[in-house]
């Protein structure tokens, strides 16, 4: 090694200010839970992703079910009087001309999605948002899978090497370029989100921040995307640093539990840390608001909607969990989790 190369390694190394974050805590099992959005309510059954006979005879046969999407949202039937209910086409009621997404499988029928740009009669298009009031757990799961892999189907047209038009799979799990023949896949975007503790004599608090766009009252946990090359602990230092000035312990970081979040294509991360000091924290208004410290009991009583200073996201949301787990006294739930 050439010795102006060897003193610019030595000079780097010099001014790393901290050694790399070690491995954190998973507890995963810990929680026995499963979150929104992550009941899938099929088996993928991938190795029929291939298999054009099976997808053939699928697309027409007629136990299998279409999920409709129109306008960039799910279909439900409104029936007079009745609430509405998830809309679930069989193959007849399908254009020839439709594209498919194979979903999977359910008790042997087989589950497609498929985008038919405006509603048919006694249908309406409902926000994800909206359905959740409407639908089962697996709906709803099966619901964000769908809408994933649609919104990337219509984002994702041409090849990012050559510009060329890209084909779908017979399934639509991934696009082929014909000129230069790469495969593409649906991506998704990692997001760290965590509850930061700090311990004090007047007892344990979260911190907690608020965008402008949240109502009056809301404040939710910190969180923001992984950067290339960055690890998901490293992640949570970053972010809240870079959101608050509070410095966390970094070996205090634990992953939690995870959840997908189909706006558009997000994996919600979900950690806890704590915080190396009770400080005051320092808002970067780019990204937030405001951001406090709440008591352990201020966000229970939120969890129960009985705050009258504290409104957390809804129960579908990793923050409302994460949170819920945080101050839950119960040993089955937070105090399980930390052994
Ligand atoms: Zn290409």
């Amino acid at each position: 090694m050439c010795s102006s190369i060897k003193s610019v390694i030595l000079l780097l190394d010099k001014n790393t200010s901290s050694s790399p974050i070690k491995a954190s805590h998973f507890k995963l099992s810990s929680f026995n839970m499963k979150l929104y959005f992550s009941h899938e309510g099929v088996n993928r059954s991938a190795h029929l992703r291939k298999n054009l006979d099976f997808l053939k005879l699928a697309k027409q046969d007629s136990q299998s079910r279409f999920i409709a999407f129109a306008q960039e949202q799910p279909l439900f039937l409104f029936p007079p009087e009745l609430n509405p209910e998830l809309l679930l086409l069989s193959p007849e009621h399908i254009p020839v001309e439709n594209t498919s997404h194979f979903l999977g499988l359910h008790n042997g029928i087989s589950y497609f999605a498929t985008d038919l740009s405006e509603p048919i009669p006694l249908t309406k298009p409902l926000s994800l948002r909206s359905a959740t009031q409407y639908c089962s757990e697996e709906q709803a799961g099966l619901l964000a899978y769908a809408q994933s892999l649609l919104h990337w189907s219509r984002q994702f047209l041409f090849c990012p090497t050559c510009a060329q038009k890209l084909t779908l799979s017979p399934a639509g799990d991934f696009k082929t370029c014909n000129s230069c023949s790469k495969e593409y896949y649906p991506r998704i975007n990692p997001v760290v989100i965590m509850v930061i503790e700090a311990q004090t004599e007047q007892g344990e608090f979260a911190l907690l921040g608020r965008q402008s766009r949240h109502p009056p009252g809301m404040y939710s946990c910190l969180a923001g995307f992984i950067e290339a090359g960055e690890s998901i602990e490293a992640a949570v230092a970053r972010e809240t640093f870079e959101e608050t000035g509070v410095l966390i312990d970094e070996q205090s970081i634990e992953i939690w539990f995870n959840q997908p979040w189909p706006w558009p294509s997000q994996l919600m991360i979900g950690c806890y840390a704590k915080a190396q000091h009770f400080q005051e924290p320092v808002v970067d208004l780019d990204e937030l608001e405001q951001a406090h410290w709440f008591t352990k009991e201020e966000i229970q009583k939120s969890c129960l909607g009985m705050s009258s200073i504290l409104n957390i996201p809804p129960h579908f949301t990793i923050a409302h969990q994460l949170l819920k787990n945080w101050s839950s006294p119960s040993p089955n739930t937070y105090l399980k989790g930390h052994t």
